[in-house]
């Protein structure tokens, strides 16, 4: 039996690379958008290779051992060793400061609702970085305050708003191009333009909103966007995972797709703003009889909830149930033809 020569970490990393792949000078990417590809030393071949043992992210290789990359990809733990300290140090796995955190708390934008005592109580308007969810009944003006700010996201930064673009994702067919118009001659801005200033998604059930939520990185990037309006973010997973014993499959999902929208809130500075039905508990004798869909996961992943319930006319209550720098209160403003104000 001949003696087989061991391979050195550098012929294994070669090999990885694949054949006459020239090393490109990594190009400047965002850190959110490095892949297994990005590896240095590692090129499609080894990507591959590593992503048909399992390891689908770079941070799936950050967190292996150098036995587990190794045994799964036949090369030598000190090869595996070398990758897996790669992956970690592209991947920002330390810790920031709280000065650090306080520099990017600066970038936050406010977009304003239209209505000064609705602003005030969110701390200055819908926030970037964060999610904003509306829940209440039908009619309560969960979508109204997502047009509106589709159309107030467009103004200048002095005006309340973020000179950004919209993407609107909309589960309930519900969104109204004529509402829009209205609301920008409102305003004496062109309707022509604001409507061009906002991307409508149609979501068909769960998986197609969770796709459209993780596929909006793009457009975010190239189109300046600074705010995603999510109507409504349960109802399909409502209705898709009905089914006694669905529950856990069902929050699961949703747990995914709330984590996708924080993510493109932190890393491209947008503002989320979801709305939630709120269903009538009537075996609630004291307190408020609604409760609102979603459980816990959104509960948890909502930075600011707010309530909203109709008033008189055309008055609606806001309250905020839940925020970590706001103190809980209540809100009056007015809907009308002209859309959201005081
Ligand atoms: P939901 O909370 O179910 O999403 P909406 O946000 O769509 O409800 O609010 C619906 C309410 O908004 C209507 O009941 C009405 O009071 C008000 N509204 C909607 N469009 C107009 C309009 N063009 N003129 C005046 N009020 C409107
Ligand atoms: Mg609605």
């Amino acid at each position: 039996m001949a003696f087989k020569k061991k391979k050195t970490t550098e012929e294994e990393m070669q090999e990885l690379q694949g054949a006459a792949e020239a090393v490109e000078p990594a190009e400047k990417k965002n850190p959110e958008d490095l892949t297994m590809e990005d590896l240095p030393g590692i090129g499609p071949k080894g990507a591959q290779k590593l992503k048909e043992a399992g390891y689908s992210e770079l941070i799936s290789v950050a967190a292996a051992s150098p036995g587990e990359i190794s045994a799964a990809c036949g090369i030598s733990t000190a090869t595996a060793e070398k990758i897996i300290q790669s992956a970690r140090s592209m991947l920002d796995m330390g810790f920031k400061t709280a000065a650090d955190l306080q520099e990017r708390r600066k970038e936050v934008g406010k977009i304003t609702t239209g209505s000064k005592s609705l602003d005030a109580l969110l701390g200055g308007g819908i926030e970037t970085q964060a999610i904003t969810e509306a829940f209440g009944q039908f009619g309560s003006g969960k979508s109204q305050i997502g047009f509106q700010a589709a159309v107030n996201v467009q103004l200048p930064k002095g005006e309340g708003g973020l000179n950004g673009r919209c993407i609107f994702i909309d589960t309930e067919s519900t969104f109204r191009p004529e509402r829009i118009t209205q609301l920008a001659e409102a305003k004496g801005l062109d309707p022509k333009k604001i409507l061009k200033n906002i991307f409508i998604a149609k979501a068909y059930n769960s998986d197609h909103q969770i796709v459209l939520a993780e596929k909006a990185k793009e457009l975010i990037k190239e189109h300046n966007v600074k705010l995603i309006v999510v109507d409504s973010l349960m109802s399909h997973f409502r209705s898709d995972y009905s089914g006694r014993g669905e529950l856990a499959p069902r929050q699961q999902k949703l747990n995914r797709h709330m984590h996708a929208l924080q993510k493109l809130a932190d890393t491209y500075n947008v503002a989320i703003y979801v709305t939630n039905q709120a269903m009538a508990r009537p075996d609630m004798m004291f307190g408020d009889p609604t409760t609102h869909v979603g459980g816990n996961i959104v509960a948890h992943a909502s930075t600011f909830r707010l309530y909203l319930r109709k008033s008189k006319a055309n008055t609606r209550i806001a309250r905020l149930i839940d925020s970590p720098n706001l103190p809980e209160g209540e809100a009056v403003f007015t809907l009308t033809e002209k859309g959201i104000s005081d």
